[in-house]
């Protein structure tokens, strides 16, 4: 099913994200984790796709093995810097031979080793045209990301008015960046609609369970730690038991919040943990439509 559909249908879209297979990640031990999560009955289970071309069939093969083995419904991630438009429709036939109906459509970074130039190697320079491609060539629903907190290389204000750019070439929905203060979320949601950008804003979710994991996602991701966060972090972050119980019932409390906030589309960055996303699941049954 198409993920546009499913919030037609649906008070509550709750997915998942994995990433496929890599070294240190067997496909083995993907396929055990992703027959534990689809017990969760999410809505969706999104699979990323890395960045330079590293793991491109494994998004196929895992997105594939989930839809069509566990009949779970899925997105398969794409990035499309660097790349040129026949390598990308390629990459999109194989999708649609596989039966997956959901694109989440990305620039992505410059992989490490490149630099600038890689732009000029592909016919893409940013999302946007990307989305348009997308939708000009194929039928999928298609996906897009956005930044409560701002994207890396932009101000708040234009990184918004690029995001409506990008939401008016035909993106379903848009999923969030991870963050870990709602207050700042719900200020960007309102500043989002008043732009007139009218796709579901999804929030992503990501449970702290370890001190050392949340410096290296701070870093890259750039999200602020809240005060009440970081307390956590400082009384419980040197005892793995405890911080992983009290990161799971953060991630619990804040996703209570936005649902009672009216956020229909929650998305729960599980980094291939089965436990937590178990815990976090069960904690917020009561809530799923
Ligand atoms: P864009 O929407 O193209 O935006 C990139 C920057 O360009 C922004 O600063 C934007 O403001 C600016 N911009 C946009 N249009 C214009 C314009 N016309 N003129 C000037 N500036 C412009 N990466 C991966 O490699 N694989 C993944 O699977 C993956 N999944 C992700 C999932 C989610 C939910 C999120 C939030 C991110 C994901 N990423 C992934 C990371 C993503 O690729 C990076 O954050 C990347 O830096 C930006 O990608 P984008 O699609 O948001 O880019």
């Amino acid at each position: 099913m198409k993920i546009k559909d499913l919030f037609e249908k649906k008070e509550h879209v709750i997915s998942f994200e994995i990433f496929p297979p890599n070294r240190n990640f067997s496909e083995e031990k993907l396929r055990e984790v992703s027959a534990k999560l689809v017990k969760h009955q999410p809505d969706f289970i999104s699979v990323t796709y890395g960045a330079g071309g590293t793991t491109k069939s494994g998004t196929i093969e895992m997105a594939s093995h989930i839809k069509n083995t566990l009949g779970t419904e899925v997105l398969a991630h794409l990035t499309c810097i660097g790349s040129k438009k026949s390598e990308i429709h390629r990459f999109l036939k194989e999708v649609e031979d596989n039966n997956i109906q959901n694109i989440m459509a990305l620039r992505g970074d410059i992989p490490l080793g490149e630099d600038s130039s890689i732009y000029d190697r592909g016919d893409y320079r940013y999302a946007s045209e990307l989305i348009r491609d997308i939708n000009d060539n194929h039928d999928f629903s298609v996906g897009a990301a956005y930044y409560p907190e701002t994207h890396h290389e932009n101000n708040d204000l234009i990184d918004l008015i690029h995001l409506k750019n990008k939401a008016e070439q035909g993106v379903d929905f848009l999923i969030s960046q991870v963050f870990f203060d709602n207050n700042i979320f719900m200020e960007f949601r309102e500043k989002a609609r008043k732009l007139g950008i009218k796709a579901p804003l999804i929030a992503g979710v990501m449970p702290v369970t370890n001190a050392v994991q949340i410096q290296k996602i701070v870093a890259l991701c750039r999200s602020e730690i809240p005060e009440n966060l970081q307390k956590i972090l400082d009384k419980y972050g040197h005892d793995h038991d405890s911080m992983k119980k009290a990161g799971i019932a953060y991630a619990t409390q804040q996703i209570i919040e936005l649902l009672s906030h009216g956020i229909r589309g929650i998305h729960l960055y599980t980094m291939n943990k089965t436990d937590t996303t178990r815990e976090i699941m069960k904690n917020i049954d009561f809530a799923r439509g």
